[in-house]
């Protein structure tokens, strides 16, 4: 294909695409249901979507709906996936307050907190009923175990009935994480443009090119992919860190939420996309080979060279055990911050730039 034919195919398909997005309208609203929860047009109701008992344990799913009197698209927001991640969890329940059904065209899906069990328990990464991550599990299985379930849950009844899914994250309680976001470019080629836009329509400027999600449907792993997989474009947020509440963290998120809600013409105005972007078209996540403690010796957002040393590990006796080095140039995404480590978890992320 020369370039010019490509050029042309592309502001055809930009043209399609911008057209496609603008969904403006001043047609009434149909109610809206998801679980037990309806919601009649220009209304908005909180309930709890229901996990499945197995074994004696079972758990439930706090949501909001928020129906605008407006027809418009329907956009999921999942906070809380990883029980100690608050900005996404905080952000939400104000938003919850500023948008008003009366003047939303379309509807927000807000899961609130998507791991309860998590995050009634403090706990960084895991579910402590099954000891599994949430965000691995997707697309879940009603009679597996309680992570599984509430993947299930949030597939069959969030997944399945969004046009658009944002699935908001930040560095968990043991993260020192910079803001970035993933644009996971594994859906067919209208869903990933999409997914793009989004990205930039979020607002953050570091920007991950991720291709190594799987394909497989029946195995997709993760919220997001799982969305993209399902022709409904997604995108995974990070904006926040370490377990804190920070102010600029929160207020990021709802920036974020509201420049993709203008994309796809809920509310009145123009995203601010990214006029800077820095895509990374390569990351890696470095994993321990030892349990013990990490001591980091780099910074988050800091610049490191291939082979500089990153942290080490020692042994519960003070005894190092394993040196740490940057497995190629690039920005450290996030690392590791508090002592206790565990073979087979995380250490740090280190992504590179991509080259014009
Ligand atoms: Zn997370």
């Amino acid at each position: 294909m020369s370039f010019k034919r490509f050029n042309r195919v592309g502001v055809i398909f930009f043209l399609f695409l911008s057209l496609s997005l603008v969904s403006f309208s001043s047609e009434k609203n149909d109610s809206f249901q998801i679980g037990e929860i309806k919601v009649a047009p220009g209304e908005s109701k909180s309930g709890n979507l229901s996990v499945p008992e197995k074994n004696g344990i079972s758990s439930f799913i706090p949501v909001t709906i928020i129906n605008g009197s407006k027809k418009g698209k329907v956009l999921a927001l999942v906070a809380g996936v990883h029980g100690y991640e608050y900005p996404p969890v905080l952000a939400l329940y104000r938003m919850k307050k500023m948008i008003d059904p009366q003047t939303l065209s379309g509807t927000i899906i807000m899961v609130h907190i998507a791991n309860i069990p998590a995050f009634q328990k403090r706990i960084i990464y895991y579910n402590p009923f099954d000891w599994k991550n949430l965000n691995r599990v997707f697309p879940g299985n009603p009679e597996g175990t309680l992570c599984q379930r509430i993947a299930y849950v949030l597939t069959e009844e969030v997944i399945k009935k969004c046009d658009f899914l944002i699935d908001l994250h930040c560095g968990d309680g043991n993260e020192a994480l910079i803001p970035y976001t993933y644009w996971m470019a594994s859906g067919d080629e209208e869903t990933n443009e999409i997914s793009k836009k989004m990205v930039l329509a979020f607002g953050i400027k570091y920007i991950i090119i991720d291709k190594t999600r799987t394909k497989d449907i029946t195995d997709s792993k993760y919220l997001g992919n799982t969305a993209v997989l399902h022709s409904k474009p997604a995108i995974t947020t990070e904006s926040g860190y370490l377990g804190k509440t920070d102010e600029v963290s929160i207020v990021r998120n709802i920036k974020g939420i509201l420049g993709v809600m203008k994309l796809f013409r809920m509310i009145e105005g123009d995203p601010d996309l990214v006029s800077d972007p820095v895509w990374i078209d390569h990351y890696q996540v470095v994993y321990s080979e030892h349990d013990g403690l990490f001591y980091p010796q780099t910074t988050m957002g800091y610049y490191v060279t291939q082979g500089q040393k990153v942290g080490y590990i020692t042994d519960y006796f003070g005894n190092i055990r394993e040196e740490l080095r940057a497995p190629f140039s690039g920005i450290v995404l996030y690392v590791i911050n508090t002592p206790p480590i565990s073979k087979g978890e995380p250490l740090f992320e280190v992504g590179s730039v991509k080259e014009k």
